[in-house]
């Protein structure tokens, strides 16, 4: 009997048939990711999967039975997966498990498109909490949609082919930049600063024109969606890092890429469903929308459709559905910030998790005491213990960060807060929200366990 505790590293525990599985599901994982940048673009990834799976479209109303697989898809960028369990729903709750498919980004202002000194640019507005000197000097895509006159939408992405064109923002050369190398980190590079050079090649034949290369990218625009500059007030269109996701280190243990916050816990959760079609629970996948600005709005967690959703099942089955509501249990898949010996003083090093040592359990989250935090029961934390540690999960766990180092907070109180236990379980991710970002490949494949425990 161990008395004391020690963190288990993943790749050591694992035997060569693990290890074969892990590197296995990472290529699954980095497929997804490549095709997910946007809440917009997993919602579309997810249904396709689920298609795939014999998922069918869920209606409001409609009745459920055991075995039944459906998809609930909430204004193209919050998704519901569902499936059916043989448990009666009012005893045995549902096991939900949320993830958040939003990623930190730069949107397009209203009235994006401006021409200064040859070149023309977009004006963004960033989404989410991001160190905004990291955004400058790297190829960008754009991703969404604009919506023409009458209710057409055009969908655009530019930037991820290879043969594609990308966006770029500038940064001052070191020659000239005493002034800002001079500046605090926060202050260098600042929201305004983050204009996207969109084109050079100015329109001829109107000698009088003193925006050719603005009329130029419009006419661009024009031919290709046929589009005009007010149209960019009806359009969610944002830059994304552009590229694929690719592998880190001469052993390839790590992955590098755009999002992972959080569809490195969204990847997981859903293939865990996937896989429990022998599940006598009912089980809900979601993909949160608006997580990295506050989970407010139609598409965010805190929206009444989650609660909604449960109490149509419940309905749709016949059960009370505030007895099923307090019965259900939630994962609350989000990462987390993994230990970084090069900033070790932002963390406290008993209580981090860390690369390579499987699903990464916060029992709380918060800032300043926890503020802002749901607290995730003792009672709670052993129930999901036990079937983490029955089923041969590599889990650990810990907090984001030093006391008073700063902190953050994920969906999982807006989940506790229906009355349903929640704890937050996800992966350790290092330089987290920046354009690429670092996370082991044995980690998210012990979230897939994890996730795949809790619906069993
Ligand atoms: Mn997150
Ligand atoms: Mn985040």
């Amino acid at each position: 009997m161990d008395l004391k505790y020690t963190r288990k590293n993943v790749f050591k525990e694992a035997d060569g048939k693990q290890l074969q599985e892990i590197y296995n599901y990472a290529e699954g994982y980095k497929q997804f990711l490549n095709v997910s940048k946007t809440e917009r673009d997993a919602a579309v990834a997810a249904q396709k999967l689920a298609e795939e799976r014999g998922f069918l479209p869920y209606t409001f109303g409609e009745k459920l039975k055991a075995g039944d697989k459906r998809y609930y898809i909430n204004r193209r960028k919050n998704v519901f997966l569902i499936q059916v369990g043989t448990q009666n729903v009012e005893e045995d709750g549902i096991r939900i498990m949320v993830a958040h498919v939003d990623s930190p980004r730069l949107d397009l202002k209203p009235n994006p498109v401006y021409e200064d000194s040859g070149l023309c640019y977009f004006k963004t507005h960033y989404y989410g909490g991001i160190k905004k000197y990291q955004w400058t000097a790297i190829p960008l895509a754009l991703h969404g949609v604009v919506m023409l006159p009458g209710g057409k939408c055009v969908e655009v992405c530019v930037g991820e082919d290879e043969c594609d064109p990308v966006f770029y923002i500038t940064d001052i050369l070191p020659h000239l930049g005493q002034e800002q190398a001079a500046k605090p980190l926060a202050k260098a590079i600042t929201g305004e600063n983050l204009n996207a050079v969109i084109g050079g090649l100015p329109a001829i034949g109107d000698e009088e024109d003193k925006e050719a290369v603005k009329s130029a990218i419009l006419n661009l625009l024009n031919k290709k969606y046929g589009m005009t500059e007010v149209d960019f007030q009806c359009s969610e269109l944002c830059l994304v890092p552009a590229g694929k996701a690719r592998d880190v280190g001469f052993d390839a243990s790590l992955i590098m890429a755009y999002g992972h916050d959080d569809k490195v816990c969204a990847y997981p959760e859903m293939t865990a469903l996937f896989e429990s079609e022998n599940s006598p629970h009912t089980i809900v996948s979601v993909f949160a929308d608006k997580e990295e600005v506050g989970s407010d709005g139609t598409t965010g967690a805190q929206s009444h459709v989650v609660g909604d959703i449960i109490t149509a099942i419940a309905n749709s089955l016949g059960a009370d559905p505030i007895s099923t509501r307090y019965n259900s249990k939630c994962i609350s898949a989000d990462v987390t910030a993994g230990y970084d010996p090069e900033y070790a003083s932002a963390y406290e090093k008993r209580n981090s998790t860390y690369i390579h040592c499987g699903a990464a359990v916060s029992k709380y989250t918060g800032s300043r005491g926890k503020s802002g935090s749901n607290d995730a029961s003792a009672e709670f934390m052993g129930w999901l213990r036990d079937i983490f540690d029955q089923n041969g999960v590599y889990w650990q766990t810990g907090e984001l960060g030093a006391v008073d180092a700063g902190g953050g907070g994920t969906v999982a109180k807006y989940i506790a807060n229906l009355g349903i236990d929640t704890v937050d379980v996800g992966v350790p991710v290092l330089s987290m929200h920046a354009p690429y970002e670092l996370i082991s490949k044995a980690d998210v494949y012990s979230l897939y366990k994890a996730c795949l425990a809790f619906c069993k």
